[in-house]
């Protein structure tokens, strides 16, 4: 037990759990830290760290195929925890590239789509983006104005998306976009497609360390296989982990509410109380051999399913 594992939370990793998170320690320690404090001041990451995580199998580790670590979450968790001892800037990285552009991937693309871009990323050898927020609709996703237009073979986007993270060196960017239905729709645009532009944002004070952008598509035209086919509306679950999870990063998932004004942040508070409910009974059910998994979720209210 470390001396600040207040709730002793260390006897309850598995071995490969704690062997996760020293390695990721150790890489830090080694590795990362004496680069930090001039990356910061310089506002530049350090790129060449992006290999070296994916070496160490970083991004994404809870998924099993494509070279991924095949790990809990509780070690994903560790893992960012390491990485964030070091910057924000660096567990960003990770989370860019894992938990957003390899999930997504993953989660809606075809075994070919899979196969075309997930080593890449894995390894770390190609950088990813996710490009959801637009200038005027951080929080509100539904208002989303970039437009995807097919156009024989290919899409035609148009529209422009602000804070994405590593948008201006992504080989492989998941931009969301609006459809001529007005489905919403994850499609990949890879380095170089015709009409696409990007800029860096200067002059941040958080996450300094980090590369965000904004960027533009005027006309940017991009092959109609590039569409990931099993992303419809704003459904963008980050671990699958179980329906309550699903629901409360589902943001928006009907872009039609009816109101003309996208659609109302009640809907997300509701599924945010509904992750909250779902949260002990899940717990409560999950068991691992040999020891209760409750034990690993930390609740700010005594669960009624304890006496
Ligand atoms: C460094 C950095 C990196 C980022 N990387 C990415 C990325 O890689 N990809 C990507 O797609 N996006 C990225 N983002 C964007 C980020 O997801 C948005 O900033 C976020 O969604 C908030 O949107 P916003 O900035 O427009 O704030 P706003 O939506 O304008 O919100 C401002 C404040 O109002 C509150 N608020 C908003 N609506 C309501 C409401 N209805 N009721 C009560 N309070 C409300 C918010 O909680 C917040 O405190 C990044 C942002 C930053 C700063």
């Amino acid at each position: 037990m470390t001396s600040l594992d207040y709730y002793a939370s260390e006897d309850l990793l598995a071995d490969d759990e704690r062997a996760a998170r020293d390695r990721t320690r150790r890489f830090v320690q080694e590795e990362v830290m004496p680069e930090v404090v001039p990356c910061h001041r310089a506002a530049k990451f350090p790129e060449h760290l992006r290999t070296r995580m994916g070496a160490l199998r970083l991004f994404a580790p809870y998924l099993k195929e494509h070279g991924c670590a095949g790990l809990s979450y509780t070690a994903y968790g560790l893992i960012m925890q390491e990485l964030e001892r070091a910057d924000s800037g660096l567990r960003s990285e990770a989370s860019v590239q894992g938990a957003l552009a390899i999930y997504a991937i993953h989660s809606f693309g075809t075994p070919e789509q899979h196969a075309r871009w997930l080593p890449g990323l894995v390894s770390g050898e190609r950088a990813g983006c996710f490009a959801l927020t637009e200038h005027g609709h951080g929080s509100d996703p539904s208002g989303m104005e970039t437009r995807a237009k097919r156009v024989g073979d290919h899409y035609v986007l148009n529209g422009s998306k602000c804070w994405i993270g590593n948008a201006s060196i992504a080989e492989v960017k998941v931009v969301w976009a609006k459809d001529e239905d007005g489905r919403v729709g994850g499609f990949v645009v890879e380095k170089d497609a015709p009409g696409f532009r990007a800029q860096d944002i200067e002059g941040k004070f958080s996450l300094r360390m980090s590369r965000t952008s904004e960027c533009w598509f005027e006309n940017c035209r991009i092959p109609a296989e590039n569409r990931l086919p099993k992303a419809s509306g704003l459904k963008i679950g980050l671990d699958g982990a179980g329906d309550y999870e699903g629901a409360i990063t589902r943001l928006a998932s009907d872009p039609h509410d009816g109101s003309g004004q996208g659609a109302p942040r009640a809907d997300f508070f509701g599924e945010a109380q509904q992750c909250l409910d779902g949260a002990p009974v899940r717990a409560e059910s999950a068991r691992h051999p040999g020891r209760r998994r409750h034990h690993r979720y930390l609740f700010c209210h005594p669960s009624p399913h304890e006496s």
